[in-house]
């Protein structure tokens, strides 16, 4: 049914993508607030989809798809992660539909990420002024590429704070430990968790049949990986064990439609960051003075090169 997407008025936040029968990626079109990726997966007698977007019109453009793309309201939410680009539109979807997670996501999104949103309410001009100051940079940037990544990423700060006040954070209603199956009437979907490796835990689905896996931010293609959360080592672990499924198609947390090649492109550059800084350490130099490996200089998420070094670097020094 793949020319149900061409019925359906384009949203300016995502580009939907046929995967397979009622499987379809919602890809986020850069700059438009919607920052992370979602997927939408008919289950035959009911609807889910994963994760939510970093704004609430972004969510009710994935509504609308979803609703458009399987005849049925969304039953099912899953967060991969607790990071707001994932979660951001739960709000949407509740209370008709459950919201799923982690045991530990929905800790972290209780505590640190509701007490951060309130912050924001509260005093949103640090957020107000780093946008004032990214705007200065952008003016006077003389790279292509480094420049439209910035005004993508002040473009979905500024439609951030629109939402802002209207923002109901809105908790996970079902958690799990390891591994909870969803069985529809068409297909089943295992939402699996090997634990944390880029945040403290992170959920993939997996469906077995069809081959296919939503790896939320475990896996980006052409995006350098966010390791400001991260535990490095756990991280290579995990895609380690999802290297020994039954993969072909992959749907990142940023980045268009992949394969293995990228998880394993994920793990060299979890490892590169890693020697990079243990060479620095060594040869005590410092981190600045690291450039971005060529293999790396075409992606996405430039700013996050630095802040991943940074990251690994306290990581060894502690
Ligand atoms: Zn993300």
């Amino acid at each position: 049914m793949k020319n149900r997407i061409e019925t359906l008025k384009e949203s300016k936040h995502f580009q939907l993508v046929y995967i397979a029968e009622g499987i379809y990626a919602a890809i986020s079109v850069p700059g438009t607030g919607s920052v992370g990726n979602a997927t939408i997966i008919d289950l035959g007698d009911s609807t889910l989809v994963v994760d939510t977007f970093n704004s609430i019109q972004a969510a009710e453009d994935l509504k609308v798809a979803a609703f458009h793309l399987t005849g049925k309201p969304v039953s099912y939410v899953i967060n991969t992660h607790w990071h707001s680009d994932h979660t951001s539109g739960n709000q949407v979807f509740s209370p008709k539909a459950q919201i799923i997670s982690t045991s530990i996501t929905r800790e972290i999104m209780a505590t640190f990420g509701k007490k951060r949103l309130e912050q924001q309410v509260s005093n949103p001009e640090p957020i107000y002024q780093a946008i004032k100051e990214l705007e200065e940079k952008i003016q006077q940037e003389r790279d292509e590429k480094l420049k439209k990544e910035m005004q993508w990423e002040n473009a979905s700060d500024i439609e951030y704070m629109k939402i802002l006040p209207k923002l109901v954070y809105t908790l996970p209603t079902i958690t799990f430990d390891q591994q909870l199956i969803i069985h529809g009437s068409d297909r089943d979907v295992q939402l699996i968790t090997y634990g944390g490796g880029h945040t403290q835990s992170d959920t993939f689905v997996y469906l077995p049949e069809e081959k296919i896996a939503v790896m939320g931010d475990l896996v980006l293609s052409e995006h350098h990986p966010v390791m400001i959360h991260a535990n490095p080592q756990e991280w290579l672990n995990i895609l380690d064990r999802v290297e020994l499924l039954d993969i072909e198609t992959i749907i990142p947390g940023h980045g268009g439609i992949c394969s293995m090649e990228e998880l394993r492109e994920v793990k060299g550059y979890i490892s590169n960051i890693m020697s990079l800084v243990a060479e620095t350490l060594q040869s005590r130099g410092s981190i600045d003075d690291i450039l971005i490996p060529k293999a790396y200089q075409d992606w996405y998420f430039t700013t996050y090169f630095k802040e991943n070094l940074k990251k690994v670097y306290d990581l060894i020094i502690k």
